[in-house]
């Protein structure tokens, strides 16, 4: 006896994926698929399924329920884009980021010339209670040796806009922007693997963004870099991470330099009255209690008719902020233009997961790339 948790197919070059919305996934063979379509199963397809979750049996009742509820898991915010102002703003910040009940809170500093405002950063960093991993976006340009020497106490990480000159002073980085990716990347501290996040722009048009994002991973087979974009999306679908929504507000918060507080940095970009959450004069608790808070979190997880019958949505984030531009809403919409992109690049991703051709080798290496 078994109860079929929603499943959903997706047609591989040879056998299908089938998804369920916990995550949980597993290829079967095209005569297996005849079998699950005409629910006459066999012993070892009911093995199979109930192992991944896809049917339910009175065995993986609890294993499937404990996953589905891991996928929904609400965290308080860890990821912070800050737009770093002045001291003042700096102290401020700390107060409110110390009533965030996270151990650890990766701080990620963004806007105008950041290495110029190290000293408002050392103060944000030097009053939390947490443990901090630091990123600060920069075009490197004011970098000096001094300022190198307090990014390296802090073991920040820098994402670093590409062509970058030879002999830029860098330490970890992540390369955004790709006009070239064979760009020349000294490290000072850093000698591991390099990684690069494709250019947000590229996003107007969806089947050039898919074409180029193809041949730029395939260009990646042998070399030392990994595109986060793909990592994320493969951790997302491969491993069962759990996603159904980008992060914004549930693990993300951004901060514009007047303490304004926004679900991420493209929705402080977005410059529309609609992100704005609240200030930082608030305290943590009364945010996440606060309306607007409440009003993105449900349009976050407004549940889609379009998408019910699509085999990626336990793993596709819905981003607020591109429907919103899109279409006016925040709700998703199939059809929109991330909708195009993540459609095809989960195909895809499934079809390297489930192969053994050289990307399939190279994403399960990246995979077990430690300090990603
Ligand atoms: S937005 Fe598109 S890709 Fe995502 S779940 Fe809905 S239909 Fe599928």
């Amino acid at each position: 006896m078994y109860e079929l948790f929603r499943p959903r197919a997706l047609k591989l070059d040879s056998g299908y994926v089938i998804t369920c919305p916990s995550g949980k996934h597993a290829r079967i063979s095209d005569k297996e698929f005849l079998q699950f379509k005409r629910k006459n199963i066999g012993k070892e397809l009911y093995h199979k399924l109930s192992k991944a979750g896809i049917i339910i049996t009175n065995a993986n009742k609890q294993a499937v329920v404990n996953a589905y509820r891991n996928s929904k898991q609400f965290h308080s915010p860890e990821i912070h884009e800050i737009e770093i102002g002045s001291l003042e703003l700096s102290k401020r910040l700390a107060k409110f980021l110390s009533g965030i009940p996270s151990k650890r809170l990766k701080i990620v500093i963004r806007g105008d010339k950041p290495l110029e405002k190290l000293e408002a950063i050392k103060l944000l960093l030097k009053s939390l209670r947490h443990s901090v991993s630091l990123e600060i976006y920069s075009d490197m340009e004011s970098m000096n040796k001094e300022r190198l020497r307090i990014l390296n106490k802090f073991k920040a990480k820098m994402v670093v806009p590409l062509p970058i000159k030879a002999g830029h002073w860098l330490t970890k980085i992540e390369v955004i922007g790709i006009p070239r990716v064979s760009a020349k990347i000294l490290s000072t501290e850093f000698s591991g693997l390099k990684r690069i996040r494709l250019e947000p722009d590229l996003f107007e048009n969806s089947k050039r963004y898919v074409k180029f994002w193809q041949a730029l991973i395939e260009s990646l087979v042998n070399t030392d870099i990994i595109e986060l974009e793909t990592l994320e999306l493969y951790k997302k679908a491969v491993l069962g991470g759990q996603s159904l929504t980008c992060g914004a507000v549930i693990n993300r918060l951004a901060y514009d330099s007047k303490g304004s507080i926004f679900p991420c940095y493209n929705a402080m970009l977005a410059d529309e009255e609609f992100f704005k959450l609240g200030n930082i004069q608030s305290t943590y608790q009364e945010l996440i209690k606060s309306q607007p808070v409440i009003s993105m979190l449900k349009s976050e997880f407004a549940p889609n008719p379009a998408c019910s019958k699509c085999a990626f949505s336990p793993y596709c984030e819905n981003c607020v902020v591109d429907n919103f531009l899109e279409h006016g809403s925040p709700s998703p919409i199939a059809g929109a233009r991330l909708c195009r992109i993540r459609k095809q690049q989960y195909e895809q991703i499934f079809k390297w997961a489930y192969g053994s051709t050289r990307i399939s080798r190279m994403l399960k290496a990246w995979i077990k790339t430690k300090d990603l």
